[in-house]
């Protein structure tokens, strides 16, 4: 019998589902895709972006398109409830979406509680199309001045932000700037002593100034104050100070995990609701915490758009077997990259080489059906 699949957030993790729709419409089943824009950014080459090393269009897919070819609804709108008894989803618009299975790939978000007012000249490194609106307001300042940049946060996001920034000022040939890092700790402390000075030489070598040890308490427009009473003036801030997974879940009363993901079980399917699934950077894995890396949100890809159509038509779900060790590589934002994976690590240009490979081999793969 026909039934309805919502599918809410079209991130990393329902990249294969959405390649996939038109085997749920030839089996006669409703689709409908809820996402507040029309593209998804790909977060891997969101720095690269902000560095003007590739343009918008290469690191995004068309969502709308490739759910509208395949004879599907695409709603342009914001999930802020699930009703796992009454099955329906609620709209920011006011609207509510019936499912008979819903899958939820809604991703994280970086927490405000430190940022005061509004965020004029202060971009959260999450959604990534924000540091494309961050990208022209540094032109745009950086043409009539020497602007004044800051980063909060000192994990990879950071460090790439940071690259990426300097890359940027260098290439629309902008006033000379000031860079600064303002990191709790150290710079990237989850990883290697190899790794961080390797970052840490490389942001240095370009003038880039990193604060360590340096616990910010309040953000606000043009300013950074720490715990110790110092403060920063700064003409654009970035906040990389990790993520949290979207907080619509907690807030319609669903089983969470220590994070406030979804907790799911190994078939990727919410603990309170058999009919709810979910991937990349909204669930939490109840066998074992996953990193918030859309590496698992890649893999997680062949089991959702497989346990979707088996629990559509009752059959046998697959379980997620998280696998083993990922390669991370970083984009310093001067052509040169970080690649770690066990305890392999390679710098340079190699590495970034490496990277961009991936990267574009990934966003052809799920760009061609545009
Ligand atoms: C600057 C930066 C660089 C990164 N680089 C890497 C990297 O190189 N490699 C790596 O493995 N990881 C990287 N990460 C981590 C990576 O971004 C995340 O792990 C990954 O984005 C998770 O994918 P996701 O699809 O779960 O979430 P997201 O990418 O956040 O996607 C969520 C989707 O849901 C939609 N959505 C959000 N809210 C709603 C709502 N209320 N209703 C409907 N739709 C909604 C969004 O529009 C989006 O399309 C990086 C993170 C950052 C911030």
């Amino acid at each position: 019998m026909a039934k309805k699949l919502v599918i809410a957030g079209g991130g990393h993790a329902h990249m294969t589902t959405l390649e996939n729709l038109h085997r749920f419409v030839e089996r006669g089943h409703q689709v409908t895709v809820i996402g507040p824009s029309d593209h998804h950014y790909y977060s891997g080459m969101g720095p690269g972006m902000l560095g003007n090393t590739y343009a918008p269009e290469e690191v995004r897919f068309a969502t709308r398109q490739v759910v509208e070819k395949q004879g599907c609804i695409f709603i342009r709108d914001k999930i802020t409830g699930i009703d796992g008894e009454g099955q329906n989803v609620r709209l920011e618009s006011g609207d509510t979406i019936p499912y008979d299975v819903l899958s939820c790939n809604l991703g994280s978000q970086v927490p405000r509680r430190i940022i005061a007012g509004e965020l004029e000249d202060i971009y959260l490194v999450k959604p990534i199309e924000r540091l494309l609106a961050a990208q022209r307001r540094i032109v745009e300042l950086g043409r009539q001045k020497s602007i004044r940049v800051g980063i909060v946060g000192g994990g990879p996001s950071a460090v790439e932000i940071a690259g990426n920034v300097w890359r940027l000022i260098q290439d629309s040939k902008l006033r000379p700037a000031q860079i600064k890092i303002l990191t709790k700790s150290t710079i990237m402390p989850n990883h290697r002593e190899g790794i961080r000075k390797r970052a840490v030489d490389s942001l240095k070598k370009r003038g880039i100034v990193i604060h360590e040890n340096c616990e910010t308490d309040r953000i606000s427009t043009g300013k950074i104050s720490e715990s110790n009473g110092k403060t920063h003036d700064l003409d654009i801030i970035f906040v990389a100070i990790g993520i949290t997974p979207n907080p619509v879940f907690a807030d319609s009363g669903l089983q969470v995990g220590m994070d406030g993901g979804m907790l799911v079980n190994r078939y990727l399917q919410s603990t309170a609701h058999d009919n709810i699934f979910g991937g990349g950077d909204c669930i939490c894995f109840q066998d074992k915490p996953l990193d918030k890396v859309g590496v698992y949100a890649v893999r997680q890809n062949p089991i959702l758009l497989h346990n979707l159509l088996a629990r559509l038509e009752g059959k046998e779900l697959q379980p997620f077997e998280p696998g083993g060790r990922y390669l991370l590589i970083f984009n310093l934002g001067d052509g040169t990259g970080i690649l770690n994976k066990w305890s392999i690590q390679i710098g340079g240009r190699l590495a970034f080489m490496a990277k961009d490979y991936i990267d574009r081999r990934f966003m052809k793969r799920f760009q061609r059906i545009e």
